[in-house]
């Protein structure tokens, strides 16, 4: 990663030689030799320069990216201790909000799944069947929260994530 480096000190020390070099020399055509010798040793140079240059440019866009995760963590981490986990009475699980978190929002929910992935989804209302049900718009998992009273048969199954169907 860092070769451009040892190659630019390598040119500077090979670059610095022949302008030593050149100071003894007693021809022209000693000299021109000298000359073209040393304009390789500068285009070299200039390589190892673009090559830093484009090292570094990636490197920032890293570190940007990097800091923009890390700032994304930091909210979700004060964000997330807003809720806690919440058993519907057919068994299904979500985040509920803290009574004490809520203030002037009406109660929520937070889908489970979406809130293991670092993935605020509030849950909406919906019907499912004979059941009062909660939809994630984001991951689309459904869990049923409750039977619609005096609506079909009173029993539930319930899949591997705790919702029921
Ligand atoms: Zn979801």
């Amino acid at each position: 990663m860092m070769d451009w480096v040892m190659g630019a000190y390598g040119g500077i020390k090979t670059a610095t030689d022949i302008t030593q070099s050149m100071l003894t020399l007693k021809t022209d055509a000693a000299v021109t030799t000298k000359v073209i010798e040393l304009n390789g040793v500068l285009l070299g140079l200039q390589g190892q320069l673009n090559n830093a240059h484009t090292e570094h440019t990636a490197l920032a866009s890293r570190i940007r990216d990097l800091e923009s995760e890390v700032a994304q963590f930091k909210r979700w981490e004060e964000e997330k201790g807003r809720y806690q986990l919440h058993q519907f009475p057919l068994g299904a699980l979500a985040y509920c909000i803290k009574p004490e978190m809520q203030g002037t929002e009406p109660l929520h929910y937070l889908c489970s799944n979406c809130y293991q992935k670092t993935v605020k989804s509030l849950l909406q209302a919906c019907e499912d069947g004979w059941y009062k049900a909660l939809k994630c718009h984001h991951c689309d998992s459904l869990i049923r929260t409750e039977k619609i009273p005096d609506s079909g048969p009173n029993f539930a199954f319930f899949d591997n994530n705790g919702g029921a169907f």
